[in-house]
């Protein structure tokens, strides 16, 4: 299970915006009306925007799930009402479902096999619910005006209710034991405004003003998106190079800096094959992002790493390396080959120290920590030096 504490942080973003927008409904009487007949145009440009971000870095579920929210809003203003109500019951039914089911789709590029995939079952999705409002069948009223609840959530039907039930429990199992917060957090906050904003249909603004509210959501989510392609590391989802200079350069007077090298990972890739290697760095790096002392690990590169430990001295960061160096070195790795499967362990070697006041920048520290780095490996590795 996430961490109470990493859920709300996650969940904060999503739902702060969401409330700004209930306040904006509800005190509307004292916003001047002009900004409200704008919110749809503000709506249009926003979802622009994302689309052409998400082109950009690839992360094409949230194309998947702006579209079909800008076509609802084209619909209700341009389809006459007996079409628009229907329009309005299917998105109800589908779009929480679509919402869900691109939130669990793995991120492709749009023109792979995949992504033509999703882009067929998105057009078939919109030919159904097209069909279906054009040709209204008997059979599917019969379907959405089944009754359910002895009490009726009018204008919602009792269908999408059950719907919509079942989609915010499912992502709000995601948000507490899936590992992928940010993401599911912003859905679950996605789908409980898309939902308001279908009960609160006749509340003036109501709906347009939660679809405005997603793409902000969705927006904000991109940007932390871009944030993190920028500074995290891919493969071990510890912050990167970049993020280290970053840090660095917001340093108080005192720190501790540890280099970090895996011993002897040459011929660990030799034996085992990259792939294993890569599945070990990942290992290592979580241990190392569990160090403690107030610690904070990095990818430097390949298969070397940083600790920095803001504010800490030498003598005590040492004490948190070691432990961290223990750590690595008692974890067993399992790799499983045709012959059956097989404990295996790795160490690491570290080289610790403190900025001084002759270190002109704490790139000179660095250097120092390097060096350090080097006295460990010449000393037989696995052990943290002082320098
Ligand atoms: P030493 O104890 O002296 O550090 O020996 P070493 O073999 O670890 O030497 P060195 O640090 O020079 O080796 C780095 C190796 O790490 C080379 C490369 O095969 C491996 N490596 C670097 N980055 C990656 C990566 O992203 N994935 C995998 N699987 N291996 C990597
Ligand atoms: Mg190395
Ligand atoms: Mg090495």
């Amino acid at each position: 299970m996430n961490s109470l504490k990493s859920i709300s942080v996650n969940i904060l973003m999503p739902l702060l915006i969401s409330l700004v927008f209930v306040i904006i409904i509800i005190y509307q009487a004292n916003i001047p009306k002009i900004i409200f007949s704008l919110v749809p145009y503000i709506f249009y440009a926003i979802s622009a925007l994302i689309f052409w971000v998400s082109w950009h870095f690839n992360r094409n579920r949230f194309i998947f799930i702006i579209i079909p929210l800008v076509l609802m809003q084209v619909g209700f203003k341009y389809l006459g009402v007996d079409k628009a109500t229907l329009l309005y019951i299917f998105t109800s039914i589908v779009f929480p479902l679509h919402l869900l089911i691109f939130l669990v789709l793995k991120e492709r590029g749009l023109f792979s096999i995949w992504g033509i995939m999703k882009i067929l079952f998105f057009v078939f999705e919109i030919a159904i619910v097209l069909y279906f409002i054009y040709f209204p069948h008997a059979i599917i009223k019969e379907f959405i005006d089944i009754k359910i609840f002895a009490s009726s959530m009018y204008p919602l039907k009792d269908i999408s209710v059950v719907i919509g039930i079942a989609v915010v429990f499912v992502l709000t199992m995601l948000v507490m034991f899936n590992r992928y917060l940010v993401y599911n957090s912003s859905f679950l906050i996605i789908a409980i405004s898309f939902y308001s904003g279908l009960y609160f249909l006749k509340t003036p603004h109501a709906n347009e003003i939660s679809l405005l509210a997603i793409s902000v959501v969705i927006f904000a989510l991109l940007i932390r998106e871009s944030y993190r392609l920028a500074f995290y590391d891919e493969l071990t989802e510890l912050p990167g190079r970049r993020a280290l200079v970053e840090d660095m350069a917001k340093l108080g007077m005192k720190y501790s800096f540890a280099m970090i090298d895996i011993d002897f990972f040459k011929k660990f890739n030799d034996t085992y094959g990259h792939d294993t290697g890569d599945d070990v760095l990942k290992m290592v790096a979580t241990k190392l992002s569990e160090v403690t002392g107030g610690g904070k690990a990095y990818r430097y590169g390949g298969e070397e790493f940083v600790i920095l430990f803001p504010s800490v001295e030498r003598d005590q960061a040492f004490v948190h390396t070691d432990l961290v160096r223990d750590i690595v070195s008692k974890s067993a790795f399992v790799v499983r080959n045709k012959k059956g499967s097989k404990k295996i362990f790795v160490n690491i070697s570290a080289g610790l120290v403190q900025n001084s006041s002759k270190d002109k920048d704490p790139f000179a520290t660095m250097k120092r920590a390097d060096n350090a780095l080097y006295k460990a490996k010449k000393a037989g590795r696995n052990q943290v030096v002082k320098g």
